[in-house]
């Protein structure tokens, strides 16, 4: 008894050990307020009105090509030319299946892999019924209160200017890259990138070109969002989740609502919905996640820190808790949510079928069509016919390496405009244009160089979309660094 005693204290003490070892591990970095590093020569006022002439072109992107206003994407096209006469002077402009737009900066060593900004050109609508939520109207590109107002300015027009204009001011200055460098700017983005991205990327691969890497929208850096984290977390996404929308229809005994059906299709879609709601996707730490949370944990206090620490054991449970959390369930799951549904056309009429749609983002490590089967799975016996809608279908994009040259460059960018960031790779949640390069770059990186508070990310394709006039000067340095650095031979 004894023995058993001693040999149970002596396997907890050394299990307390070895949580407690690497959960003691606490940031070494000193705690300060970001410091950013601007070019003092910069015009931030110009850059500002230069945004706010993009944000007032609507080119909005629609489901429907039909509905869109080609003679929009001229005019920014035409913008642009205004205001970069040098880039139009030095660098090839190329357009790829009507809009999309894509310039080229012969490197002095064609023999180097040339690297790739991407940018897109059309914003989603404003929801009709919420202009009056606007403090200044969303095409009006207001610059007020040290902000440029409007749809646009943080997604994406606000990061392609600031590249545009990185361009133009290394062109004023001399500068000649020695890797090639490319920018493309894809005019469907926020409707699946089909006809411009994918079409730019094949266009890319039919005249044999290989990126280093490719840097996209999705990643920022943000302040506040991760409660018991001070400093800023500069989020790297390398890798986005897939996209799928499924419609479920049920059909059943139509008839009068005064003497119900007991096949009835409105309830038996109710209980398929419900079905799935009690069936979520299992939750799980991926490899991303898994990076990520080793960076972070030397900054949590020392409960947390005994999970983040210790994911060799801690990892199932983890995942559980995180999958539970309203904010932090995209993380660790795929997400499957009802955002249509249809059914009847009168009060007193039993519907003969009913119809909704759910949404799925698909997790690395899933695939179309397991989440489709999973789906099918948890609907057998339901009597539900499950359709898949194909206008807009990714597959999970595959993480790029955290270990890469574009990594450490951003890595080392980060360290020079926000001093006491901390750098984390993430899988974006929404889908990004980055996708439909993975064939033709060897990475692709999605990050932002500006700072984010939890209420600038509600105004991405929410109301009142602003971007501070500080902050473009500041990413205009940040692309300036990406090239030079980036375009470096080495
Ligand atoms: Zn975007």
């Amino acid at each position: 008894m004894n023995r058993l005693l001693t040999w149970v204290g002596a396997t907890l003490a050394l299990v307390t050990l070895l949580l407690l070892v690497p959960a003691l591990r606490e940031s070494p970095r000193p705690r300060s307020s970001s410091k950013f590093h601007v070019d003092a020569r910069l015009d931030a006022q110009g850059v500002a009105e230069h945004v706010a002439a993009a944000v007032r072109i609507r080119t909005i992107s629609h489901a429907d090509p039909a509905e869109e206003d080609r003679a929009a994407f001229a005019e920014l096209r035409a913008l642009f030319e205004h205001a970069y006469p040098l880039i139009h002077a030095k660098l090839e402009r190329e357009l790829v299946n009507g809009d999309g737009l894509v310039y080229h900066w012969p490197g002095r060593d064609p023999k180097l892999d040339p690297i790739l900004f991407l940018g897109h050109q059309d914003v989603v609508p404003v929801e009709p019924g919420t202009e009056a939520q606007w403090t200044h109207a969303p095409f009006s590109g207001t610059i007020a209160d040290g902000f440029v107002w409007g749809r646009g300015s943080l997604d994406d027009k606000g990061p392609l200017v600031c590249l545009l204009e990185a361009i133009e001011s290394l062109l004023r200055d001399g500068f000649a890259p020695e890797r090639s460098v490319y920018v493309a700017a894809g005019f469907d983005e926020e409707v699946g990138g089909n006809a411009g991205a994918r079409q730019i990327a094949a266009h890319f691969s039919a005249q044999g070109l290989h990126f280093a890497w490719a840097l996209d929208e999705g990643g920022g850096v943000s302040q506040g969002v991760l409660a018991e984290v001070e400093r800023p977390v500069a989020s790297i996404g390398v890798a986005e989740k897939g996209y799928l929308s499924l419609a479920l229809t049920a059909r059943g005994h139509g008839g009068h609502s005064s003497a119900p059906p007991a096949d009835h299709a409105v309830l038996r879609l109710a209980h398929a919905l419900a079905a799935l709601e009690r069936e979520p996707f299992a939750p799980r730490i991926t490899p991303v996640l898994r990076e990520a949370l080793a960076r972070i944990s030397p900054e949590l206090p020392l409960r947390k820190r005994l999970w983040t620490a210790n994911l060799w054991l801690s990892a199932p449970l983890l995942a559980r808790v995180l999958g539970e959390d309203e904010r932090l369930r995209p993380l660790v799951r795929t997400t499957l949510t009802p955002t249509m549904l249809a059914a009847g056309v009168k009060d007193n009429v039993v519907p003969a079928s009913a119809r909704a749609v759910v949404n799925l983002r698909l997790l690395p490590g899933e695939s179309v069509a397991s989440a489709t089967a999973h789906v099918k799975h948890t609907l057998s016996g339901h009597q539900i016919d499950v359709e898949t809608l194909t206008r807009m279908v990714s597959e999970p994009a595959q993480a790029s390496p955290v270990d890469g040259a574009g990594f450490a460059l951003l890595t080392q960018l980060v360290g020079e405009l926000f001093a006491d960031a901390l750098v984390v790779p993430s899988t974006v949640n929404g889908a990004t244009d980055a996708r439909h390069y993975a064939t033709v770059s060897a990475a692709q990186y999605r990050f932002v160089p500006r700072l984010s508070t939890p209420s600038d990310l509600k105004r991405v394709h929410g109301s009142d979309e602003r971007t501070s006039v500080a902050g473009l000067s500041l990413a205009v340095d940040a692309y300036r660094r990406l090239i030079t650095l980036g375009s470096a031979g080495h």
